[in-house]
């Protein structure tokens, strides 16, 4: 276990604040994983409790727990589910300006509408206002691309 990890003062509030800060223990701990035991011992749970939280966790399909022999004595190897870490690491800044302007964002029918039912009068794919935000919005980015263009010539 890192000694990021071990050294780090904890403060838990709640059971959720103690979830979060278990699973991101196991989640700093990377690809090593983390003993059962030495969480056990961070988060000053027992041996009954760490197992519930833990077991909790691998219910959810966040964590591997595989059976492993530490300092003589059987406990669980945690282990973040790779899509989760990659995740985190790959957490990029969401871009908004693709859908800055975006008519739904402000119309009045909005809690009406929906693609689900073809018989529905509001539907995006029967509207006209987002039809011509859209071209509107494709000529804007035609025209940015060629200024570009000739900016590079
Ligand atoms: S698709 Fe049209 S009707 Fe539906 S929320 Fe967007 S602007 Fe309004």
């Amino acid at each position: 276990m890192s000694s990021e990890i071990i050294g780090s003062k904890l403060s838990v509030r709640s059971k959720s604040d103690l979830i979060d800060k278990v699973f991101d223990a196991i989640t700093t701990s990377g690809e090593d994983g983390v003993f059962q035991t030495e969480l056990c011992k961070l988060f000053s749970l027992d041996s009954r409790d760490g197992s519930r939280l833990v077991g909790n966790l691998e219910k959810q399909s966040l964590i591997t727990r595989e059976k492993a022999l530490y300092r003589g004595r059987w406990t669980y190897k945690l282990v973040v589910k790779k899509s989760f870490s990659m995740e985190a690491e790959e957490r990029k800044p969401i871009d908004v300006s693709m859908v800055e302007g975006a008519p739904c964002l402000c119309c009045s029918f909005q809690h009406l509408c929906s693609n689900e039912d073809e018989s529905n009068q509001y539907s995006p794919a029967k509207c006209q206002i987002i039809e011509e935000w859209i071209l509107s919005s494709f000529d804007k980015f035609m025209i940015n691309q060629q200024s570009g263009d000739q900016e590079l010539l």
